[in-house]
């Protein structure tokens, strides 16, 4: 079990969420206003990709599914990267097992650049945290990133993407990510389930989709 960029934010917002991401799935409900808004985030990314013109995109599936072949898709990047590729999509990366897909990646004169797509009218903290996962990740798989950019909703149609960059605060959260992935690696892991007293993060920076599991044994205690 390795930590994704998705893990390390569910991880980072509850480590029991994280956990039960893990051994207790089932127990999730999305509710269907979440699943649209996730939905339209999707769709979103996919117009984005086109925005330098011509990409690549790394995106390889595993036969027959709609999930996505991880080690397939390191493999395709690293080939894309020793040709030069200008644009890479959905560019995948892994380190020590550490794994995240980067929206785009753009060749500068001496790297890359990222561009993390969010479907939001502005940047929100959560989402640098986000792309500096990201950035710790490709950092040590020694690729060269130049400018960390998050790439948000502008105001019509006519102006689809608004660029906002963030490098030197995602650059800034390299050495939070690295203080907490080890210990959420070993965490997730633990066969006992990891117990966590629902408060506040329940709800921030997202509603948890265990929401109901959790308050429900809460109430049940009293
Ligand atoms: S409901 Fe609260 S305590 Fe339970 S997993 Fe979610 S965030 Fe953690």
């Amino acid at each position: 079990m390795s930590i994704t960029k998705t893990d390390f934010m569910r991880g980072m917002q509850c480590r029991k969420m994280l956990w039960l991401d893990k051994h207790k799935q089932s127990l999730k409900v999305i509710p269907l206003e979440v699943q649209q808004v996730l939905n339209a985030g999707n769709d979103f990314g996919d117009r984005a990709m086109a925005m330098f013109g011509d990409y690549e995109e790394m995106t390889v599936y595993r036969p027959g599914t709609t999930f996505p072949d991880t080690k397939a898709m390191i493999v395709k990047t690293q080939e894309h990267l020793e040709m030069g590729t200008p644009v890479i999509c959905e560019a995948a990366f892994s380190n020590y097992n550490n794994y995240c897909a980067v929206d785009i990646l753009r060749k500068t004169e001496t790297g890359y650049n990222i561009y993390e797509v969010k479907n939001a009218s502005q940047v929100y903290d959560q989402f640098v945290r986000d792309v500096g996962f990201q950035y710790y990740i490709v950092d040590r798989c020694k690729v060269k990133i130049d400018k960390i950019f998050i790439v948000t909703h502008g105001p019509d149609e006519e102006n689809p993407f608004v660029i906002n960059d963030v490098t030197q605060q995602a650059k800034g959260y390299a050495k939070w990510v690295n203080d907490n992935i080890w210990d959420l690696n070993r965490m997730q892991k633990q066969t006992e389930e990891y117990q966590v007293e629902p408060g506040e993060q329940c709800e921030r920076p997202y509603r948890c989709w265990y929401y109901g599991y959790c308050h429900e044994r809460c109430r049940q205690e009293i």
